[in-house]
């Protein structure tokens, strides 16, 4: 009987992100992983020796984007003219060229996040395995549950490629080792994201508070007027008083039932997105002067003169990452922010997997942004030829961002409440 008690008391619960159900967490063992028994949505996952797995990963990452900074990125030989570019210069030149917004979205999203998430990660599982006692960690590992999304290297990599093909119809060109090192370091900040447990790692930093024993598995939290921590996912009872603050017992962030104003916030943003979809499409992304003539390209003409000159899959790339992404993304945001209030055609597993679908591709849009960029950044060789971003390549970087927003402001625990999931 004491064995049973104790069993429920030290049960390690858990509220699904994506659908709200609760669930107890088995003992997991290296290499397994607990996915929610509604939704599917994976809520823990372990790793053998996860804490050197993930200082390995990290340090081998962070060593190939030095090596990445410090190389060449891509040269080119035109009429015996060589020109070549380091990694950092894409964004360097756009600065130069008066673009400093899209000179910070580029080396941010390229550069500059990777990188600090690379050494966060670096201090903090190097903080649990000294058992140093959560110095700088939960602030380090409060920040990693948002910046995932932002980090957008193996992006960049199709759209050197895309530059690559670009590039061919006016010289010979040549990827550099700087290209080499920083495909290694997309597929190593991949890993480095895979291996990191954030369960487990909240575990080693604040251990595991006893659950309330009345919290029953099987039903929504709110339901039973508690909630998932975003950030460290212990669940928590929610104060019964009106409009008290609430904060995790464990990581200290703020809980709410759902996000505040969720889909207020989600319609205001796909609004913006819709809105400044219009000048991305209508203005020039490219400029382009060669021997005194210069040249124009919208997203749409550029993409056209690239199936004219025979680059098809080049230009079905672009078409998909720069079109019908976007089009897609908001399309589906729109549908799933109108089917929270009213009752549809599809159930809440099916607008779940349209959820996770707008996050999963998303952040692909910036492909010609970043094909903009390195462009720039190589052909800048003056009288002969020159490169320069257009004003449409700001307003399609903030159609990108808002998207993105727009789909984290939608609380997907919203689309498993107009089902019978509710709290009244
Ligand atoms: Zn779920
Ligand atoms: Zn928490």
């Amino acid at each position: 009987m004491t064995t049973t008690r104790q069993k429920i008391k030290w049960r390690r619960l858990r509220a699904c992100s994506a659908c709200d159900m609760v669930s107890a967490i088995p003992v997991l063992r290296p290499g397994e992983h607990a996915s929610c028994p509604q939704c599917g949505h994976v809520l823990a996952r372990r790793h053998l020796h996860p804490v050197q797995r993930s200082i390995a990963l990290a340090t081998s990452a962070l060593l190939s984007l030095l090596i990445a900074i410090a190389f060449p990125f891509i040269s080119m030989d035109t009429n015996g003219l060589d020109t070549q570019i380091e990694l950092p210069q894409t964004a360097v030149t756009l600065v130069d060229v008066q673009q400093p917004m899209v000179a910070l979205i580029v080396s941010c999203t390229a550069i500059i996040l990777p990188a600090l998430y690379l050494i966060g990660v670096m201090i903090m599982q190097a903080n649990v395995l000294r058992t140093v006692p959560r110095a700088y960690s939960d602030v380090i590992a409060r920040l990693f549950s948002h910046l995932h999304p932002w980090m957008m290297a193996d992006v960049f990599i199709i759209a050197a490629l895309v530059s690559l093909v670009k590039l061919t119809e006016i010289g010979e060109v040549q990827l550099g080792v700087s290209f080499w090192a920083y495909c290694v370091f997309a597929a190593l900040l991949l890993m480095t994201t895979r291996s990191v447990d954030i369960d487990w790692l909240w575990l080693r930093l604040a251990g595991e508070p006893a659950a309330d024993t009345r919290i029953r598995c099987g039903i929504s939290a709110a339901a039973q007027h508690v909630t998932g921590c975003t950030t460290c996912g212990l669940v928590n009872t929610l104060p019964t008083i009106a409009g008290a603050a609430a904060v995790c017992k464990r990581c200290g962030s703020k809980l709410h039932m759902r996000k505040p104003n969720s889909l207020e916030f989600t319609w205001a943003l796909l609004f913006t997105a819709v809105i400044l979809y219009i000048p991305a499409n209508a203005y020039p992304m490219m400029i382009t002067t060669s021997l005194g003539q210069t040249h124009a390209s919208t997203i749409i003409g550029g993409m056209l003169e690239l199936w004219q000159h025979g680059s098809e899959p080049i230009a079905v790339v672009i078409f998909v990452a720069s079109v019908l992404v976007p089009i897609i993304k908001m399309l589906i945001l729109i549908l799933l922010s109108w089917l929270v209030k009213h009752p549809g055609p599809l159930n809440a597993q099916q607008k779940t997997r349209l959820y996770h679908l707008t996050e999963l591709i998303g952040r692909w849009s910036m492909v010609d942004v970043f094909v903009v960029a390195i462009m720039v950044a190589l052909i800048q060789s003056g009288n002969l030829m020159s490169v320069l971003p257009g004003p449409a390549a700001l307003a399609f970087c903030a159609v990108v961002i808002t998207t993105m927003l727009a789909a984290m402001a939608l609380d997907p625990r919203l689309l498993w409440d107009t089902q019978g999931n509710t709290h009244d």
